[in-house]
């Protein structure tokens, strides 16, 4: 039987490895060929092609925050495509205008918010209106995640990503990550831009030392450089607050960019500059045909009002404590120590076998990821049920064993 939306969770014919034959017929394969086709999806819970259930802690890499097939999404895109699907930059529709209105509302300052498809080309924007100071050189951090567009990755910190494409749009100096001095030491009045993730995701969920977004603001501010905040991955209640940097009294950032977790599943990004920085782009020196698409934008205002109206914030507190101290209290040893905040955390290991607990994960019924050789990182929808996490928590100490036996088998 051939699965469809109404019975997602039963097997297709062919399973997963007709979708990876298919896959590798039809698509680049830049990712790899993925393991796993999944066809349905409901709260937290996904099937893959061969009807098997998962617990999904990737969704679809920290974007599902209200998990799949959410009502409230579902409700909005339909009726927003129903009335009115896209009419460009050309025209202006209620819900671009309303969710650039609720996100300033949100960040609780004065600004412009610039609408587009995805992070990099929210990062993207970010450096074009860095280009509008006058000034050309920029600073991000060694280990940063920005996107793959050319600026985007000359602002990457990650070599190996860039290698192939040299060169890239300049000048960006790389300073270590959380390294106040190093900071200082490379921002001047010549500085365009700072951009700093206040979590880096892709590196592994790293957190920087207290203080330093502040230190960040200090620096920036004195040299009269923009501060660019990039909450794609932390932002829209991401680490237990609307943006990340709100958790840090004070830093007011001149620039934030968002994707992610905006749409709740469809593809949106932007940017939000603040004070007079929003005036610095003029009429015509930029643009995107899709950014600000009604149902786009729809979808990211059913996601922030229901975030809002269903205290999902306090939530993703408490279910990131939860999944923390469990983890912790697993006292197993692999496990080094659990970093992140909210909902996006980092299980550290002892040794660099993630991509064996990835695989014995999934084996187990669950979906996680490894960004780095020794970090599983665990994203999973704000709706998460309490059960759902405990059910992780206890299969856990089974997938590391595994995974631990796998490693010596190998060696
Ligand atoms: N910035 C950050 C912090 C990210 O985590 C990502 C994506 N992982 C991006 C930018 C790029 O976003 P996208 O993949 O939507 O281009």
């Amino acid at each position: 039987m051939t699965g469809s939306q109404q019975s997602g969770h039963q097997a297709t014919a062919g399973g997963n490895q007709e979708y990876r034959a298919r896959w590798q017929g039809a698509l680049t394969n830049n990712y790899g060929t993925p393991a796993l086709a999944l066809v349905r999806g409901e709260g937290a819970q996904v099937w893959d092609a061969d009807g098997k259930q998962y617990t999904d802690y990737v969704g679809g890499i920290a974007v599902n925050a209200l998990g799949h097939a959410h009502p409230a999404i579902v409700e909005a895109v339909t009726t927003q495509i129903t009335t009115l699907g896209h009419v460009s930059n050309l025209y202006a529709s209620e819900p671009v205008v309303a969710l650039g209105e609720r996100l300033l509302q949100l960040f609780g300052r004065l600004g412009k918010v610039f609408f587009c498809n995805s992070g990099a080309e929210a990062v993207e924007g970010a450096f074009k209106i860095g280009r509008l100071t006058g000034r050309t050189h920029m600073v991000a951090t060694t280990g940063g995640f920005h996107g793959r567009t050319m600026g985007a990755l000359a602002l990457t910190g990650q070599p190996a990503k860039q290698g192939p494409f040299l060169p890239l749009p300049g000048e960006v100096t790389h300073v270590p990550y959380g390294d106040v001095e190093a900071l200082r030491a490379a921002v001047t009045e010549e500085t365009a831009l700072v951009i700093i993730e206040p979590i880096q995701g892709e590196n592994g969920v790293v957190v920087p030392p207290a203080g330093y977004l502040t230190a960040a603001r200090e620096i920036t501010r004195a040299t009269g450089t923009l501060l660019v905040l990039d909450e794609v991955q932390t932002g829209i209640g991401r680490c237990g607050q609307w943006f990340e940097h709100q958790a840090h009294e004070g830093v007011e950032p001149d620039i934030v960019t968002l994707a992610k977790g905006l749409g709740g599943g469809l593809p949106i990004g932007a940017v939000a500059a603040f004070g007079p920085v929003a005036d610095l782009l003029q009429p015509g020196q930029h643009g995107t045909t899709f950014g600000g698409n009604p149902v786009a934008c729809a979808a990211g205002l059913a996601v922030i009002d229901t975030i809002a109206a269903e205290g999902l914030l306090d939530r993703v507190k408490e279910l990131g404590e939860r999944l923390r101290s469990g983890i912790e209290a697993s006292g197993h040893p692999l496990v080094d120590r659990v970093r992140g905040a909210g909902l996006l955390l980092g299980m550290v290991l002892t040794e660099p076998v993630a991509q064996k607990v990835q695989l014995a994960a999934q084996e187990a019924g669950f979906l996680v990821n490894a960004p780095a050789p020794d970090v599983v990182r665990l994203m999973p929808p704000y709706v998460l049920s309490e059960d759902e996490a405990d059910a992780f928590v206890r299969a856990l100490p089974g997938i590391l064993d595994a995974s631990r036996e796998d490693g010596r088998s190998g060696e």
